[in-house]
């Protein structure tokens, strides 16, 4: 268990295989807490994922507890944004989403940021 109360690692989800090298992926970034990588189907030029290397299912679960660990992720965004080619803001700039259950449109059951850009026309969104 980690300290936030959900289990670290969960053998059955696809982005702890990813997290743990087990499923190849294209990586952006990566620390201590945090791993970084290229979506396998992107809707715009430039389109990754941020997640937290712990399994947390999903933004429904975070809490007060997570604040710093969240804080640490967004503090992310704008910088792996720029890395990554996102041009700058106001008139390029990125869309952050994160899909959340079912209604929500979440497929992959692992907290991730969704970070698109570039130059339009995207494929979607
Ligand atoms: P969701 O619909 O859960 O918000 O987003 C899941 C995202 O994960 C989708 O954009 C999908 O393309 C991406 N994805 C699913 N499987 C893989 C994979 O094996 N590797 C990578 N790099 N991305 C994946
Ligand atoms: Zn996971």
């Amino acid at each position: 268990m980690s300290t936030h109360g959900v289990v670290d690692h969960d053998p059955d989800c696809l982005f702890c295989k990813i997290v743990a090298k087990k499923i190849p992926s294209r990586p952006v970034y990566e620390d201590d807490e945090f791993y970084c990588f290229h979506d396998i189907a992107p809707w715009a030029p430039v389109h990754f994922l941020i997640i937290p290397k712990a399994h947390i299912p999903s933004m429904a679960h975070i809490t007060d507890a997570h604040a710093g660990l969240m804080g640490r992720m967004m503090a992310l965004v704008p910088k792996l944004a720029a890395q990554e080619g996102c041009n700058p803001y106001p008139d390029g700039g990125f869309r952050l989403v994160t899909n959340t259950g079912v209604e929500g449109g979440q497929e992959v059951r692992h907290l991730h940021f969704h970070v698109m850009g570039g130059s339009r026309p995207w494929l979607r969104g």
